[in-house]
C-alpha cells in the first residue's frame, strides 16, 4: 500500500533519452547515457521476471533502462478469464512506466534484436528504427514463444500469450455464436462453428476450456439456449496420456473427470497432424501400434502446446555456443549469470532461462573429504548430517533432495555397517543428481528469480561502492548466496472447480464455489498493484451481478 501511494506522487520523471551526437556503432546510432557515477542496468522485457526485479531493486543504485515491445506488464494467469470477459483487459495490465517510477527508470518501447557483449551494447528496433543502448549490466527477461512442432496450418489457430490474443479469442467466440444462429446457417455449419478445439492439455489449454465452459453455462445459455443444448462441443487434444500431466496424477484424473462430467471431450495420446480453415486432423495409435488419422470439423482452435526460444534468445545461445548447450533456453549459473560471459555482467531469468543444476558427482572427492576427518575412508551418521547441511547451503537448489538423503541413510548404507564408504557415497550423489530437474516455466519461478536478482543487484551496487576489489565475479560470489527456488504449488482452474498440486503428493481438489473463490483470492493477492486489485474486485462483482459482457466490438 505504501509503495502504491509513493508511486502516485508527482515526482518528475527522468529526462528523456537522446541519441549521442556523431556516435555510431556498427552502422546504427547509439543512445546517449551520460555518466552519473552509477552503473547502467538495462532490463529486457516487461513480464514476470523483469517486473519482479524492478519492484525489488532498491531505488537510486542504478541508472535503470527498461526495454520491451509492450509498455505494460500482463498478469498471465488471468488471461484465460479475459478471453471470455470474466475479467476485463485493463484489469490484468499494469503500465511499465508506473512500475519504473520508484527507481526513476527510463523506458524504451522496442524489441531487442542483437547484442554486442564486447562493446556492452544491445541493439533495439521499433518499426524499422534501430539504436544501440549501452549497458554495464544486462538482464534478459524476454520470455518464450509457442512451439510449433512444424505443424501445417497454425495460421488458423489462436494462441494465448498476450492481451491482444485474448481480445481476438473473445471476438472469435462471440462471432461464431452470432453466425451459428443466423437463419441462413446450415445445421452442419452450426456444429462446426460451435466446435472449440484446444490443442494441448497443459494449464493454459485446460484453464481456457474451463473458462469457456463457465461462459457457456453461466451466460450464453440464457441467450442461445437451443444452440447450447445440442450443438456446442469443447474438445481437448493432448499428446500425453493425461491432461495437466506436469501436476500430480490425482489432479490430472480429477480434471479429466470434471471435464467429462461437463461433456467436454478429452482426447489423450493423440497428436495434432495438421489444421485447415475448417478442420483439425489428429493421429492416434492403437494397442498394436497402428496409427489412425481422425478429422474434427472446427470453428475455433487454440494452440497451446509448449514453449520455444524467441529469435533474440536463440541469437544469444548461438553467440555463446561454446557455453550454451541447451536448445530450449539460455543456461545461467546459480547466481542467474549467463554462462559464457566472463565478467558476469549479463543475467537471464524467467521462461527464456534455465538454471544449471549442480552436478554433485563432479565434486565427489571434495565433498567426501570435507566431512571425513577420521581418515577411515568412511562417513559416520553425524558427519553425514554435517555434509547435508553444508552442501545444502552451497547448493540450495539441491537442498530438498539432500535432506531426503538423511531420511534414507540406511537404504544407501548397502553393507549395513552404520557408516558410508566412498562407493555408497557415490550412489547417493548419483541419486541426487538424477532427481534434480530443470525449474518449470512458471510465473512463480520468474517472479522469484526477479526478486532474487533485484536483491542481489542492490547488494552488489553497495558492495562495489565499498570495495576496491575489481574482480567482479569473486565479489559477487562472496556477497550473494546462490538462487534458491521455493515451490508454492501449482494451481489450475477447472470451471466451477479448482485443483492445486503442492508437491510431495499433497493436492487440493474442489468442485464447489469455495474452490473457485480460493483460486480467485490467490491471484487477487498476487496482483502487482492496488489499481489492478481494485479493478479485479470490480470485474468479479460485475460478473456476479450482471454476467459477462457478451457484446462483440
Ligand atoms: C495464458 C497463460 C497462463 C499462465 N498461467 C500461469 C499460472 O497460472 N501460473 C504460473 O505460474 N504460470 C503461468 N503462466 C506462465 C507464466 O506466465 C510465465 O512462466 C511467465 O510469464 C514467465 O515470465 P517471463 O518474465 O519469463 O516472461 P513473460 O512474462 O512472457 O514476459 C516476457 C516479456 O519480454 C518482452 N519481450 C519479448 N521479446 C522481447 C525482446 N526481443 N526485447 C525486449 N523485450 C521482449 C515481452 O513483451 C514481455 O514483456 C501462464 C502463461 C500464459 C501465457
Amino acid at each position: 500500500m505504501k509503495d502504491e501511494l509513493e508511486a502516485l506522487d508527482n515526482e518528475k520523471p527522468p529526462p528523456e533519452l537522446q541519441l549521442a551526437a556523431n556516435k555510431q556503432h556498427k552502422g546504427y546510432a547509439v543512445v546517449d547515457l551520460p555518466a552519473t557515477g552509477k552503473e547502467r542496468l538495462v532490463v529486457l522485457g516487461s513480464g514476470w521476471g523483469a517486473v519482479s526485479l524492478l519492484k525489488t531493486l532498491q531505488a537510486d543504485l542504478y541508472d535503470v533502462i527498461s526495454i520491451s515491445p509492450h509498455n505494460y506488464f500482463v498478469f498471465t494467469p488471468l488471461l484465460p478469464s479475459v478471453t471470455v470477459g470474466t475479467v476485463e483487459f485493463r484489469s490484468v495490465m499494469e503500465p511499465i512506466r508506473r512500475i519504473l517510477k520508484r527507481t526513476r527508470g527510463r523506458y524504451i518501447e522496442a524489441g531487442a534484436v542483437d547484442v554486442d557483449f564486447e562493446a556492452k551494447m544491445v541493439l533495439v528496433e521499433k518499426q524499422g528504427q534501430f539504436m544501440w543502448v549501452p549497458y554495464d549490466r544486462l538482464v534478459v527477461g524476454v520470455g518464450a514463444q509457442s512451439v510449433t512442432h512444424g505443424i501445417d496450418g497454425l495460421q488458423h489457430c489462436h494462441q494465448l500469450k498476450s492481451v491482444s490474443d485474448a481480445r481476438s479469442i473473445r471476438q472469435h467466440i462471440m462471432a461464431n455464436f452470432e453466425k451459428a444462429v443466423l437463419p441462413t446457417t446450415s445445421l452442419e455449419e452450426k456444429r462446426r462453428l460451435l466446435t472449440f478445439v484446444v490443442c494441448g492439455g497443459g494449464p493454459t489449454g485446460c484453464e481456457f476450456a474451463a473458462e469457456l465452459y463457465d461462459l457457456l453455462v453461466e451466460d450464453l445459455v440464457h441467450y442461445f439456449p437451443e444452440t447450447i443444448q445440442g450443438l456446442v462441443n469443447v474438445v481437448i487434444v493432448q499428446s500425453r496420456d493425461h491432461i495437466l500431466n506436469m501436476m500430480d496424477q490425482k489432479v490430472s484424473e480429477f480434471a479429466e473427470d470434471t471435464f467429462s462430467r461437463r461433456n467436454m471431450k478429452v482426447i489423450t495420446n493423440s497428436r495434432v497432424a495438421r489444421i485447415t480453415e475448417s478442420s483439425i486432423f489428429y493421429t492416434s495409435k492403437d494397442l498394436e501400434g497402428n496409427v489412425t488419422e481422425h478429422e474434427v470439423p472446427q470453428g475455433f482452435v487454440l494452440w497451446s502446446t509448449g514453449l520455444s526460444l524467441t529469435p533474440f534468445t536463440r541469437l544469444i545461445c548461438d553467440r555463446l555456443a561454446d557455453s550454451q548447450k541447451n536448445r530450449h533456453a539460455i543456461t545461467v549459473d546459480d547466481h542467474l549469470r549467463v554462462k559464457g560471459i566472463s565478467d558476469g555482467s549479463v543475467y537471464a531469468l524467467g521462461d527464456c532461462a534455465t538454471v544449471e543444476m549442480p552436478h554433485l558427482l563432479e565434486h565427489i572427492q571434495e565433498l567426501f573429504d570435507s566431512v571425513e576427518h577420521t581418515n577411515t575412508g568412511e562417513i559416520t551418521r553425524d558427519e553425514f548430517e554435517v555434509f547435508i547441511h553444508s552442501t545444502a547451503r552451497k547448493y540450495p537448489l539441491a537442498a530438498g533432495h539432500l535432506k531426503e538423503l538423511g531420511v534414507h541413510f540406511d537404504d544407501f548404507d548397502a553393507d549395513g555397517n552404520g557408516v558410508i564408504c566412498l562407493s555408497e557415497f557415490k550412489n547417493m550423489l548419483v541419486h541426487v543428481d538424477r532427481s534434480l530437474t530443470a525449474l518449470p516455466a512458471l510465473a512463480q519461478v520468474a517472479d522469484q528469480e526477479g526478486a532474487y536478482l533485484g536483491r542481489s543487484l542492490s547488494i552488489l551496487a553497495k558492495t562495489f561502492a565499498e570495495t576496491s576489489d575489481n574482480a567482479h565475479s569473486s565479489v559477487h560470489d562472496k556477497a550473494i548466496q546462490p538462487f534458491n527456488y521455493h515451490h508454492h504449488g501449482t494451481l489450475a482452474y477447472l470451471g466451477r472447480a479448482a485443483a492445486a498440486d503442492f508437491g510431495g503428493g499433497y493436492t487440493y481438489r474442489g468442485s464447489n464455489l469455495a474452490a473457485k473463490y480460493l483460486w480467485r483470492s490467490t491471484y487477487w493477492s498476487m496482483q502487482v498493484s492496488l489499481r489492478t486489485r481494485l479493478m479485479l474486485a470490480m470485474d468479479w462483482t460485475r460478473e456476479l451481478l450482471f454476467g459477462r459482457d457478451i457484446s462483440r466490438f
